[in-house]
């Protein structure tokens, strides 16, 4: 697990002014929360106590070193008496990773017969809390607030959720995305600024001509290629002409072969995402269809026809839900099936779909592709399991990124697609078709998408809030007025 690499600090705003046994109280309740959360089993990223602050010059200090360690992801704050904040000013300034405040108190009730001054001064989060609050509002950071008892399963799963987002964060941030090729066919919602994307999102896009991969898979062995064709047998049900001896058993040892070509390509740089184009094979025999979809399960971010923001999108995805049940993957609006309230969009891409989001064992077929002009490539043939999920994109709207996501619901196809030999999806867009995919057109966004069984709205607009992008939500409660309003509000918020 990439987790296991990083940990989220944990600081307390604290004063000196009810002098030194308060102190000891504030580190030790402060301590005892720390190792609750750790041992509640929720969390997927340790949290590290880092002691009270009680100055400007504290707050900085411990800001710049969260900045430095390579292995923080995160800062949450929390003030157990009241700690006048003005003294976040400099840290904040200086702070350039996600910020969760968390707003609790270290006792869950008030001891109505125990009560009076000094406990009143002591366990005065209710106050400390406001008043952080106000200072960070003030300096327009973002930052998630989770509010309730420390030992709520609710604020823990809050927590959890910002987590997984914060490592997703991190993973970005020295993402190398590959592109191989350029954008297809004058696309125009796949395009988009590279270099805004480093500047806001963090990652990288490169360039690679496909004639890379060709180059490296004529070094590949017969032995390697022996070795992964025996894994695909052990993984999925072959077709009958492509097993061996069969007519389509030397399609199934290209694909072989350019699967450990790319995926040798990817390592080597150090990549974490790539994109294809299947206008610019070149020397490869048949578009990698099984190979990405095998990479996207790996981990790897995917993006078809030059669609980095998408690959990166979904590999982010990816590392967010890791350890979760349910799957992620890269998918494209295809066709609509018209049917009332029933109405639904059938998911699918040429080929390029993860096997993650499916509980079926995958068939291993090779069919011809009508475009492309190169050999029938193989491809792992499933339907996606019903289920709820979301579908999200990025699009480059000139001025700024908007994240566009909507709620869905995977349904078991009506009947069998025995003429369609590609792995897909069925799903209908909350609140409905209509209504779903009129806000998803007006937003501007893109017929690709990244998928996730294991992801709600609350970590993209926890990625959002992190990011400092533009974040546009679809679902039960979208209505056509009030999110062309949205809209409207978001452009001049964004001027
Ligand atoms: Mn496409």
């Amino acid at each position: 697990m990439k987790f296991e690499d990083l940990e989220i600090w944990f600081v307390t705003g604290a004063q000196l002014l009810y002098g030194g046994d308060a102190v000891i109280a504030v580190d030790a309740h402060s301590a005892s929360i720390v190792e609750g959360l750790n041992r509640s089993g929720k969390l997927p990223l340790t949290v590290v106590y880092k002691g009270t602050v009680n100055s400007s010059s504290e707050v900085e200090e411990t800001f710049k070193k969260a900045n430095n360690e390579k292995h923080c992801a995160g800062v949450i704050t929390w003030m157990h008496t009241f700690s006048p904040a003005k003294m976040w000013i400099k840290g904040l300034q200086n702070y350039h990773k996600p910020l969760l405040h968390l707003h609790t108190q270290f006792n869950r009730e008030i001891p109505w017969s125990e009560i009076d001054m000094d406990f009143m001064n002591l366990n005065q989060s209710a106050h400390g809390d406001r008043e952080f609050g106000h200072i960070v509002s003030r300096m327009r950071r973002n930052r998630k607030v989770v509010v309730g008892h420390w030992t709520d399963e609710k604020v823990q799963d809050r927590i959890a959720v910002w987590m997984r987002v914060c490592a997703a964060w991190a993973d970005a941030q020295d993402m190398i995305l590959v592109r191989f090729g350029d954008n297809m066919n004058q696309v125009a919602v796949t395009d988009g600024d590279r270099l805004e994307a480093e500047m806001h999102l963090g990652y990288h896009v490169d360039y690679y001509g496909v004639g890379e991969i060709a180059k490296i898979q004529k070094t590949v062995s017969e032995a390697d290629i022996d070795a992964l064709v025996e894994e695909y047998e052990r993984m999925y049900i072959f077709a009958d002409n492509c097993k061996k001896g069969a007519k389509n058993y030397g399609q199934v040892r290209n694909a072989a072969r350019i699967e450990i070509a790319l995926r040798r390509f990817l390592k080597e740089k150090g990549a974490k995402a790539f994109t294809t184009n299947f206008d610019a094979l070149h020397d490869l025999d048949q578009l990698p269809g099984l190979a990405c979809q095998r990479l996207m399960a790996e981990g790897y971010g995917f993006g078809a026809e030059g669609d980095w923001k998408t690959a990166a999108l979904m590999r982010t995805m990816w590392v967010m839900a890791q350890g979760l049940p349910g799957g992620t993957s890269f998918l494209e609006d295809y066709t609509y099936h018209f049917n009332g309230e029933r109405s639904a969009i059938l998911q699918a891409h040429m080929l390029e779909v993860s096997p993650e989001i499916t509980t079926q064992k995958p068939r291993l077929e090779v069919h011809p592709l009508g475009i492309g002009g190169k050999a029938d490539p193989a491809r792992l043939v499933f339907t996606a399991h019903a289920g709820k999920g979301i579908a999200a994109t990025i699009v480059d709207m000139g001025n700024r990124f908007r994240m566009i996501v909507n709620k869905v619901d995977v349904i078991e196809p009506e009947a069998a697609l025995p003429k369609l030999p590609v792995a897909s999806a069925l799903w209908i867009p909350q609140p409905n078709l209509e209504t779903g995919a009129t806000a998803w057109i007006l937003a501007g966004g893109t017929h690709h998408t990244s998928f996730s069984y294991a992801l709600t709205n609350e970590f993209m607009e926890d990625y959002a809030d992190i990011a400092g992008i533009e974040l546009v939500t679809i679902d039960e409660n979208t209505t056509i007025p009030n999110f062309k309003f949205e809209l409207k509000v978001n452009e001049v918020f964004y001027k």
